[in-house]
Formats: structure tokens, C-alpha cells, sequence
């Protein structure tokens, strides 16, 4: 065990030194012919409503090797106006772009929140061209605006406790409308420190875009503890390629994949092809008897992963239910009954959601 995870020490290592890139992290492998694009696109400063200057959200996102970030100030929420009067909605976003570097990993994109009472409540518009143009009266009419921008738009926390006491997310009719009108492409199934799982299922029935962000206000560090090894709510978006173009499309083909605490969510098929790419198996081995098979599973992300096993077998030192750490790897000695040229291995992976209640499946195949 202890070799293993030195010799993956040092594959990683020379991996990095023959990049010629600045060297970068990554939360978890990208299914063949995608790149996964770590994303939070629901953020605050002074702005708005929130306690840093711009720059330090560059600088955050940075440290934690994030790909992607949209500053997303109220429009019509300006508590700081008497100290930062802001009239240009674009300042943010400018300062922000100013402050990154060039070449460097981490893309700004504009964005703003569109800020009402419920309904429609809260909206995001990022991909935007200029935050000025979508402040009108009718919220409507800002989505209209956004779209003519080009923007990708979606709902935030719909089961925000101050708009919705009972924590549920549901459809008003406006939402009804501007979705069939195609105005709105997504929904914040994670917001902060909340999920919704109503939300999730809004999204499957209405196909809007999955989302988790942090509508992070204060210190990210400081909310999320992300020096004690957590992280912020994030959306890895399967992108073609890394440019905004590419990240945008895929936002609004709906391929996201959102991570929150220690659960990952999105549609089946993309949780399933982020787990295909991070699970690798051993081949299989008949090592402790001819009978009980050696099956080794590497978790290459950056989650532990409780997996329950569905299949028929029984295993000679553990339950159907185990973790693969993140970063790390498990050995099963699993009781076939007779020596097997191939093994299917189905699971579920417990830490995660495809649809409320519902862990997503996945068959690993292992063969001599
Ligand atoms: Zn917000």
C-alpha cells in the first residue's frame, strides 16, 4: 500500500515537471474527450452586498484552483452605494479581469444577479456584455436583455428560506413561462451551505442546467473551511474545451456535475462518465484462494466515494458497503465460487445524487 501510493507520488510529480503549463490541480479526472471546468458563477463583493474588494475573489479562486468564476452583483441591491457608489455595474467584473493574469488558468466572465421579490426572485445572468443594460423595471425584460447579450441565465436557490419558508423549491408560473420561452437554461440545485433536492427535480422535469455555487459574501475560507481539506460548492461543467465559448455551451446543453460537501449531483449520464474516468480496477486475480478474487479499485478524484455493491457475491473482509478514498484505492477479496475470466462489479455510489433519494449506478468491469 505504501508503495503504491509513493509510486503515484512520483508519477504525479514528473507529470507536473514535464508540463510545460503553469502547473494546476484537479479535482477529478475529465471523461475522454472533455474537460471538466471547475466553476462557481455566484459571487459577491463590496459591489454589492459583499465584504471583499474584487481582486480577493481572483486571488481565492485561484488558490483553490478554480477554472472559472462570474462576479454576479445585485443590480438593485446596493447596501455599500453610500461608500461605493457604483454606478457602473460593470466594475466589478472589470477589476476582476484586470487582476488575473495573463495566460493563468482561472477565466472572469461578467455576470450579475437580477435581484426581486418571489416571484421570480433571484436570477443570474452571467456571459453577459454589459450588467447596465439589464437594469429595467420588468424582470422579464432583463431576461430578454440578458439573451440578446448571449448570456447563460438560471435561477438561484429557489429554496431560499426568506422566499420560501418551507425550504421547498417550486415553480410560479413566471418561472413557467420564461423557461418555455427559453429565457432560462438552468437552476441552483446547491446554494451556499443548502442543496435542494426539490430543485434537482425541477431541473429533470423542466431540463434546466444543474447548479451549485456559493453565493459566497464573506471569506471563502472562512465559510467553506477550506484549509481544513473542505471545499466551496462548486459546478464542473463539461466543457469541449477550455474557453469561455465552449464552457458556455456546454452550461446550456445542461453538462454540469455539482460538488457539495462530500456529494456530488447531476444527470446520470454525466455523474456516470466523471465516475468511469476516476475509477480505475486492477486486473482480476485469483490470489488468496482459486476461489476468491482480488479486486482493487482506485479512486483518482478528489472525493471519497461510499460505494455499495449490488451484485451477487459476498466479500471475505468487508460489507457491500465500503469506501474507495479519494486519491487512493480499495482491495476487495470478493467470493465468486469459482475462478471468473471476468467480473461485474455493479455499485452505487452512495455520495451521490442523479434524482432526489436516487444514488447514482455503475457497472465496473474486471477482467484477468
Ligand atoms: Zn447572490
Amino acid at each position: 500500500m505504501k508503495t503504491l501510493i509513493t509510486s503515484f507520488a512520483i508519477i504525479g510529480l514528473s507529470a507536473q515537471l514535464a508540463s510545460q503549463e503553469v502547473a494546476r490541480q484537479s479535482f477529478f479526472k475529465a471523461p475522454t474527450g472533455s474537460e471538466l471546468i471547475a466553476a462557481d458563477l455566484h459571487i459577491h463583493t463590496v459591489f454589492s452586498d459583499g465584504n471583499v474588494w474584487p481582486t480577493i475573489r481572483v486571488d481565492e479562486a485561484r488558490r483553490e484552483d478554480l477554472d472559472l468564476i462570474s462576479l454576479t452583483e445585485h443590480l438593485e441591491y446596493q447596501p455599500h452605494k453610500r461608500d461605493i457608489p457604483n454606478p457602473d455595474r460593470n466594475r466589478a467584473f472589470e477589476l476582476a479581469l484586470r487582476h488575473r493574469k495573463e495566460g493563468e488558468q482561472l477565466m472572469v466572465v461578467n455576470g450579475s444577479e437580477i435581484t426581486r421579490s418571489m416571484a421570480p426572485g433571484h436570477i443570474n445572468a452571467v456571459f453577459i456584455e454589459d450588467a447596465n443594460k439589464l437594469m429595467v423595471d420588468d424582470a422579464r425584460e432583463a431576461l430578454v436583455e440578458a439573451n440578446r447579450q448571449g448570456a447563460y441565465v438560471f435561477w438561484n436557490h429557489p429554496q431560499w428560506e426568506a422566499q420560501r419558508k418551507d425550504g421547498i423549491a417550486r415553480l410560479e408560473p413566471w418561472h413557467d413561462e420564461v423557461i418555455k420561452a427559453g429565457l432560462l437554461h438552468g437552476i441552483e440545485v446547491v446554494n451556499d451551505l443548502t442543496l435542494s433536492e426539490e430543485a434537482l427535480q425541477i431541473a429533470l422535469d423542466r431540463n434546466l442546467t444543474i447548479m451549485g455555487n456559493s453565493d459566497v459574501h464573506g471569506i471563502a475560507d472562512w465559510q467553506y473551511e477550506i484549509p481544513e481539506g473542505n471545499h466551496r460548492p462548486m459546478t464542473f461543467v463539461l466543457a469541449s474545451e477550455r474557453s469561455p465559448e465552449a464552457i458556455k455551451a456546454a452550461l446550456k446543453a445542461g453538462r454540469t456535475v455539482v460538488w457539495f460537501n462530500d456529494l456530488l449531483v447531476g444527470r446520470a449520464e454525466h455523474l456516470a462518465s466523471v465516475f468511469e474516468a476516476n475509477l480505475r480496477v486492477e486486473p482480476l486475480k485469483y490470489e488468496v484462494s482459486p476461489l476468491i478474487a482480488r479486486v482493487v479499485i482506485h479512486n483518482d478524484g478528489a472525493q471519497d466515494l461510499t460505494l455499495r455493491y449490488t451484485g451477487p457475491y459476498t466479500f471475505h473482509a468487508h460489507t457491500n458497503m465500503f469506501v474507495v478514498p479519494a486519491h487512493g484505492s480499495i482491495e476487495l477479496d470478493v467470493k465468486t465460487l469459482e475462478s471468473l475470466e471476468k467480473l461485474d462489479f455493479p455499485v452505487l455510489v452512495e455520495n451521490s445524487r442523479v434524482a432526489p433519494k436516487t444514488p447514482a449506478s455503475l457497472s465496473l468491469k474486471v477482467t484477468k
